[in-house]
């Protein structure tokens, strides 16, 4: 059968490309190729394209903007002061892509965000225009967290559930008719996303291993992979030497949420195994290692920050969340300030510059207030590092949305457009657009001064 994959447009107020890939459709790409499906994929967001490569910006390491149109809010937020726009290729490189596509029996998407269903939308109709009797099956985050509400997007024939992957192959299996379960024994060890499909292969994203022992009120973290799960370091090693080879990958981003964690038994013996690998004349001086989605800051020792220096990591992010000791605890106690300290002074004395660490500070969580912000963000700075703010947006099912619940503050109608980061904090009513444009402007003037 042939099938096509496809990573959507993105409707939203922003987005920034730090080192997004769609990492659960390549992976299911990878099992469909073994099993001898032809595969095609257009990358809807794709930044590399030829067309548009030199009119958007790149920044360092592989990450930057993404091509982008304005367009109408949608009819729940319409009366947001805020313009909202659709991500990705335009339509008629997009209709140049599918004329050498060959025509396929299924279209696999996947999705993301809850509050970027928009963007599903817009795609599927896009699509049911030029194959009009194909199922398309949606899967991904959104898929998988409001699977009821996906359901009723237009053009979107099939849902499947969940991130562990043989429950997705299951689900696959049933809709095509053919079992596509995979036999191999390193199905159980991790399947290498297919990037071979990818445009640009400079910068990958790696998964070492699955969910976190944590519990965070706000964290969808749990609800995707109940167990925490840690791969072997030297299938780990493996997949980073084949990258290096096969692609010539410069920058590798972990996806992990929970990556430093048995740092002695997990990370640290990983990257003694990336040190070891003999450069390849692809590998040019080595691999640039990235955080994306933010470090366990109470397991930087002094040891592991060393580590972390010599196997060059180069954005190095921090959770901190919030500076308000008792938000902290109530929210998972995951670190408090003083190991917050301890861990950004290793971080240094291993020889990290200030302007290499940066820190998630979030604005906008249920209850808080601007002046907690402002204090967090006084905080990071007196560290001499970057911060970076993040608004807060609700995850479904989490305990956050259920303590909302519970007050009346939110209930079930609310769109899932509202659960928004730029939007979301504005509901309770502390904040509002202007005074977060205040706190980022703030942060802003205190990162250049480091
Ligand atoms: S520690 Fe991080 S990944 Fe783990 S539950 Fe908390 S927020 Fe989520």
């Amino acid at each position: 059968m042939n099938i096509l994959l496809i990573n959507p447009w993105v409707c939203d107020f922003g987005l920034y490309d730090l080192w997004m890939k769609p990492f659960g459709l390549l992976r299911v790409a990878a099992l469909l190729k073994m099993r001898g499906y032809n595969l095609s994929y257009i990358d809807f967001l794709d930044r590399h394209h030829p067309k548009i490569k030199k009119s958007i910006r790149n920044d360092d390491f592989g990450c930057g903007k993404f091509y982008k149109k304005q367009i109408p809010k949608p009819e729940p937020i319409k009366d947001v002061a805020r313009p909202y726009f659709i991500y990705g290729l335009p339509e008629e490189l997009i209709t140049e892509k599918i004329k050498n596509t060959p025509s396929p029996d299924f279209i696999l998407m996947t999705s993301g965000m809850t509050y970027w269903y928009p963007g599903l939308e817009y795609t599927a109709k896009f699509l049911k225009k030029k194959f009009p009797n194909v199922p398309i099956v949606l899967g991904g985050i959104y898929a998988t967290l409001l699977s009821e509400h996906a359901k009723s997007l237009e053009g979107i024939d099939y849902v499947v559930s969940g991130a562990d992957l043989p429950a997705v192959c299951r689900q696959l299996s049933s809709i095509f008719g053919q079992n596509i379960s995979p036999h191999t024994k390193s199905f159980s060890v991790g399947v290498y996303p297919e990037y071979g499909l990818l445009s640009d292969t400079s910068s990958l994203v790696i998964e070492t291993s699955k969910g976190c022992p944590f519990n965070c009120s706000y964290c969808g973290s749990q609800l995707f992979n109940k167990h925490f799960v840690q791969r072997g370091p030297k299938e780990v090693v493996e997949e980073i030497e084949f990258y290096l080879k096969n692609y010539g990958v410069k920058d590798i981003a972990f996806y992990d949420d929970a990556l430093l964690v048995n740092a002695d038994k997990h990370i640290i013996p990983i990257l003694d195994g990336v040190l070891e690998i003999p450069y390849t004349k692809n590998s040019g001086a080595g691999i640039n290692f990235h955080t994306p989605n933010g470090l366990h800051v109470r397991f930087i020792d002094k040891k592991l920050a060393r580590k972390l220096k010599e196997a060059n990591f180069r954005t190095i992010t921090l959770s901190f969340e919030t500076v308000d000791p008792a938000r902290q605890k109530n929210t998972g106690g995951k670190v408090t300030t003083e190991e917050f300290k301890e861990a950004v002074e290793n971080l240094k004395a291993a020889g990290f510059a200030n302007k290499e660490i940066s820190a998630y500070l979030m604005v906008g969580m249920p209850h808080q207030k601007e002046d907690e912000a402002r204090e967090g963000i006084e905080f990071l700075h007196r560290l001499k590092i970057h911060i970076t703010l993040v608004t807060y947006s609700l995850v479904p099912n989490t305990s956050d949305e259920k303590m909302l619940k519970q007050e009346g503050l939110i209930d079930d109608g609310l769109d899932p457009l509202w659960q928004n980061d730029t939007i979301f904090p504005l509901i309770e009513g502390n904040f509002s657009l202007s005074s977060i444009k205040k706190l980022r402007d703030y942060a802003g003037f205190l990162n250049r001064k480091i």
